[in-house]
This record gives C-alpha cells, sequence and structure tokens, in this order.
C-alpha cells in the first residue's frame, strides 16, 4: 500500500477490496465505524426518539441530538440550524417549497445545475416566478458577472451548486455569496460535490441556506442528508411535511407549530441513519479536511492529466478548476460501453450517462454520446488505483478509439 498522506483508511472500507471504487460523487462506500455506530442504535436503544420519557428512549433522543451538534459544528453551524432530510434533493425542495415566492419574483440559477437543485426551481414557473438561467463557460465555470447581471428587484434567490457533478467544476461561491448579499437576496448553495471534501464553512461563504447529502463525501449511510438554514429565515419557511413531532399543540381546526428545528422534522426519523452520519463526521474530522483535500487534489490532477494526455479523448472541464471529479469521452465511444468494459475487464466502478445532469451534459455536446464517463475520487482512494484506471482506458480507448 502507498503512502497516502500518513493515514491509511482502507480497512476499514471492506467493499474497496474487490473493486476499484472511482464513483464517490454518487455515493461513497460507509466506514466500519459509521456501520458500527448504526449497529450500536439497532442493537441496543432502538427506539423512537423524542417521544418517551424512558431512559432507553432518553439515550437515543441524546445521540440523535449529539449528531446534530457534531454536524453544525462541522460547518460552524448551530444545532438548530440543521434540518435532517433524507438526501440532498429533499433539502433543495424543502426550501424551493417552503419560502413564500409568489408571481413576478425571479430567482437566478446556472444551467449546469444537478437536477436535484434545478427542477424544484423550475417547478416554480407553475406559481409565475421568473427562473433566470445562467450560462456557465466552456470549462462549466460560473461568472459572477453574469449572475449579478441577470438579478434585479424581483429577484429573490440566487443557488449555485459548488462543485458541479458533471465536470467537477468548482464554483465561485465566495463572490456569489458577495453579490446576493450586496443585492439582498437570499443565497443557496448545493454543497452535494463538496461536503466532506473540503472545509465548509455557511457563515464564510455566505449562505442562507446549504443542501447536504449524508452519503457522499461526508461517508455517511445511505438516506441521509440535511439542510442549513441560516436561523433567521427558518420563520418564513413552511415545513414540508406536517405531522408527529411538528407540532406544540393541535385544537379543533387549527395547530400551533414546534419550535425550529422540530418543525422541519416530522414524523419518524432515520434515527440509525443521523447517528451515523455523526460517527461519519467524526470519523473525516479525525483523518482532517486539509489531509483529504491534498490527497483528492492530487488524484484528480493525475486523473485529468493521464485521460488528457491520451490521444483519443475528450475531458471536460479546466485543469486548473476542477476538483475530485474527471468527466471525459473516448472519442466516437458510448460513454455507458466505456464504464462497462472497465468494469468487467477490470473492476472499475466508474460512473457513465448523463449524472441527473442533462442541461449540463447538453452543455458540454456530450448528450449524443450518452453523456459522459466520470470518475471521482475521496480520501480512500490510492494513486495506485488512478494508475491503474489510467492504463486500463489507455488499452481500451487503444482497442475502441
Ligand atoms: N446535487 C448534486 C450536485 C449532486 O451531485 C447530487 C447527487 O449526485 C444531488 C444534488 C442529489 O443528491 P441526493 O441523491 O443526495 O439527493
Amino acid at each position: 500500500m502507498q503512502e497516502r498522506d500518513e493515514i491509511d483508511i482502507r480497512p476499514d472500507f471492506p467493499l474497496l477490496e474487490e473493486s476499484i471504487y472511482l464513483d464517490a460523487a454518487s455515493t461513497t462506500p460507509t466506514p466500519k465505524a459509521v456501520v458500527e455506530a448504526m449497529c450500536d442504535y439497532f442493537y441496543n436503544y432502538n427506539v423512537n426518539t423524542g417521544r418517551g420519557a424512558y431512559k432507553l428512549a432518553v439515550k437515543a433522543t441524546n445521540e440523535f441530538e449529539k449528531a446534530r451538534s457534531r454536524i453544525s459544528k462541522f460547518i460552524n453551524a448551530k444545532p438548530t440550524e440543521i434540518f435532517f432530510t433524507k438526501n440532498t434533493t429533499e433539502a433543495v425542495n424543502l426550501v424551493a417549497r417552503g419560502l413564500p415566492f409568489k408571481k413576478g419574483d425571479s430567482i437566478v440559477l446556472p444551467n449546469i445545475e444537478h437536477h436535484s437543485n434545478f427542477l424544484p426551481w423550475l417547478r416554480l414557473k407553475e406559481k409565475g416566478v421568473d427562473v433566470r438561467i445562467v450560462k456557465a463557460d466552456e470549462y462549466g465555470i460560473v461568472h459572477p458577472e453574469d449572475i449579478e447581471a441577470a438579478v434585479d428587484k424581483t429577484t429573490k434567490l440566487i443557488t449555485t451548486t459548488h462543485v458541479s457533478n458533471a465536470i467537477g467544476s468548482v464554483q465561485p461561491i465566495h463572490e456569489l455569496g458577495k453579490i446576493a448579499s450586496e443585492n439582498e437576496v437570499l443565497f443557496m448553495v448545493d454543497a452535494a460535490q463538496s461536503a466532506g471534501h473540503m472545509k465548509l464553512d455557511v457563515r464564510d461563504i455566505g449562505a442562507d441556506f446549504v443542501s447536504f447529502p449524508g452519503h457522499k463525501g461526508l461517508l455517511g449511510p445511505v438516506g441521509t442528508g440535511f439542510l442549513y438554514c441560516k436561523d433567521e429565515h427558518a420563520e418564513e419557511l413552511e415545513p414540508l411535511n406536517l405531522g408527529g413531532g411538528t407540532v406544540l399543540d393541535v385544537k379543533e381546526g387549527s395547530f400551533e407549530l414546534e419550535a425550529v428545528p422540530a418543525r422541519f422534522e416530522g414524523g419518524t426519523q432515520n434515527i440509525a441513519g443521523v447517528i451515523g452520519l455523526g460517527a461519519a463526521v467524526k470519523y473525516l474530522e479525525k483523518i482532517g479536511l486539509d489531509r483529504i483535500e491534498r490527497h483528492s487534489r492530487k488524484l484528480t490532477d493525475m486523473m485529468y492529466e493521464g485521460v488528457s494526455s491520451m490521444d483519443n479523448t475528450t475531458v471536460y472541464g479546466s485543469p486548473e478548476n476542477i476538483y475530485g471529479i474527471v468527466a471525459f469521452n473516448i472519442d466516437g465511444v458510448n460513454a455507458h460501453d466505456v464504464a462497462k468494459i472497465l468494469d468487467e475487464l477490470k473492476n472499475i466502478c466508474v460512473r457513465s450517462g448523463h449524472h441527473c445532469a442533462i442541461p449540463a451534459i447538453r452543455h458540454l455536446g456530450a448528450y449524443e454520446l450518452g453523456g459522459s464517463v466520470r470518475a471521482s475520487v475521496h480520501y480512500y482512494n490510492t494513486e495506485e488505483e488512478i494508475q491503474t484506471f489510467i492504463e486500463s482506458l489507455e488499452e481500451i480507448s487503444k482497442f475502441l478509439g
């Protein structure tokens, strides 16, 4: 095993024994510490939270809230600013459906968003909201001046993904946050591809809302995610789900909502998942985000260099700007065929297709090729794996290209 900036975490991921897993952008394997925290819940205190007075119920509630606390500190938020969801998509929908948008309002977003940070906003057209879509450049970078030009007095919100899942391009979110604040417009960031891969301080980026997956860079279990909602906006946000756990009082014909965050977490939560996510954040803190970022940048550069040095490939994004993700095509070859061969012959897992970002794939001119092939990494990947991936791809491209 090569040196990986000191910490070898491979034994924590049994899934990595058989395959070279290069699909972190989709979901990540779950480290043992996270599975163990969830097993502890299932075996020893698998009861509901926020409801019972008995000792086991108190323990479950405490562990659930401890996870919230840890997660909030990790992104420099307050515990009451974290609302658990089942994924990033639900967190975006919570804001798009929950804010009081009305006819004549406008919102501004780039044209290369993941569908999860696109469709919930497009749906607002039904209410008469003007959805202004700003074109990124050929490398998938959104220019702040273009966003600013789309903002006017009617604009209520600017949203962007932090790192594009289809291209790997890192957006200038600090500048975009500044534009939002100068224009007194809300700013929402989709952190699906940056959380857990780099330091993310919600106050530093000036975000009002940030959507997070638990199951990608944060190394938490599938079925987890959360919304960061700056405390001053919680009152104007309508909960998505009303029901058990969301009310203080119910009278005939009326009800009084619970305090925040309980009002946003209707019904029994993914308790094991949230406890697992808390353990995942603890695990990431132990490795250190600086170390994770250093390693992932090295692997990204290796992948970009390796793939772009092949004669018959097109690589998307600019090498100075992408992080964690390299998307490409072997000229004239369907993206799914490349991914299938990498898997069948070399046990290498990469994603292929439109990556739930059809507008981004069209933007790249890759729609007719069946999308693109996408390799994405996390700290558990090694330089040897990337080397094997590049050599395998070279073989395949010579054979097919
Ligand atoms: N936003 C981006 C940029 C993504 O990459 C993804 C998933 O790939 C999502 C949103 C949706 O995430 P989830 O599956 O957690 O809802």
